[in-house]
């Protein structure tokens, strides 16, 4: 289905959980984020439910994120339940990696597509302190286990913070010389966690782009299926390195996404707080029409790109991991 602006919307991003296992410095505040109560969360028949009626309007893509999507039990019935659905030929995922090595193979198995893997330094200690308290170890084990398991191709994501982890850069960037991995850096965005946010801490996709052309020069590659992210080669390298520029580029042209929180309402825009709630009318026994008349609703409020903008401001949006990244 096509929104006002001419995009079509084929692809869902389904959050199947606010809770998770690291706790991200810029990702939630240091008091936390309250968890929603379980039963306030989608159940897997209801999230398979709205998938349904998405595809039958179009929806191709699905992409499952949280919080954290391993920690959520039984994800591998979403998974194969998600496969089922007619029309959607491409189920991804979104993690930190944590449990990637334990259920890689499941997984896969269930019919998973590919993953995302978010790891923002490669350094045991700075590791520990973004995420308050994980293990790189664990993280670089996963995603290993996902290369083997087909989960291919494997995509690491880092957000880029100047003075923190900007010095990293072009480790992750060497990453692609040895591997056939696409490794994407995501500009900070000012959301999440107040404390961490500072202007100055943002560093723009070309200047990111500039630093890892240190090692050198990158040369465009048209990817298939590239979304908002921009992809460049080293000579020779098997692997990507992509840019995200949620910022600095609006990438608001080409989205083609909604977002269905853990808590079951559909936000057409990651930064606007409008949402429609499909919670309410799925336990209110709403027809399929119903829901499907929501959904429309939602693309037809879709809007034409955004206003964040890096120059100052905090923007207290839900957090992401209470939107779905
Ligand atoms: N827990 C999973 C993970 O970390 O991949 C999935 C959810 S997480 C909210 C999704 C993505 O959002 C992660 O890649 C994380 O780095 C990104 N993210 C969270 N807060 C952000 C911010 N303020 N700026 C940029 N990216 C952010
Ligand atoms: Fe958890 Fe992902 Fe947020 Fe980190 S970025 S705290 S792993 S939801």
């Amino acid at each position: 289905m096509n929104d006002p602006f001419g995009r079509t919307i084929d692809y869902l991003r389904i959050s199947v959980t606010d809770r998770c296992n690291l706790r991200c410095i810029y990702c939630m505040p240091s008091e936390g984020v309250s968890p929603t109560r379980f039963k306030e969360i989608l159940s897997y028949e209801e999230i398979i439910r709205i998938a349904r009626i998405a595809s039958s309007l179009g929806v191709r893509k699905v992409r499952i994120t949280g919080g954290e999507p391993l920690a959520r039990k039984n994800i591998t019935y979403l998974i194969s339940s998600l496969k089922g659905i007619k029309g959607i030929d491409n189920i991804s995922l979104t993690t930190n990696g944590v449990l990637l090595e334990k259920y890689a193979d499941e997984i896969a198995q269930a019919g998973l597509n590919r993953v995302n893997v978010s790891l923002d330094s490669l350094k045991p200690d700075r590791y520990a302190e973004i995420t308050r308290g994980g293990d790189v170890n664990v993280v670089l084990r996963g995603i290993e286990r996902a290369e083997k398991a087909g989960l291919a191709p494997v995509k690491i994501n880092m957000v880029a913070i100047r003075g923190f982890n900007d010095n990293e850069i072009e480790a992750f960037a060497k990453i692609t010389l040895e591997k056939p991995y696409q490794v994407r850096f995501i500009e900070f965005m000012p959301f999440g966690a107040k404390e961490i946010w500072k202007p100055e801490k943002y560093i723009p996709a070309n200047e990111i782009k500039s630093i890892a052309e240190k090692i050198a020069p990158l040369t465009p590659v048209r990817l298939r299926k590239s979304g908002p992210a921009r992809y460049f080669r080293f000579e020779g390298a098997p692997g990507v390195v992509g840019f995200i520029n949620a910022i600095s580029h609006q990438f608001c042209d080409e989205c083609n996404r909604l977002r269905l929180t853990a808590d079951g309402k559909l936000r057409p825009c990651l930064f606007s707080e409008t949402e429609i709630d499909l919670k309410t009318p799925i336990r209110s026994s709403a027809s399929d029409s119903e829901i499907e008349r929501l959904i429309k609703l939602a693309i037809e409020i879709k809007p034409a790109s955004h206003d964040i903008t890096c120059e100052g401001k905090f923007h207290s949006l839900r957090p992401m991991s209470k939107i779905g990244g």
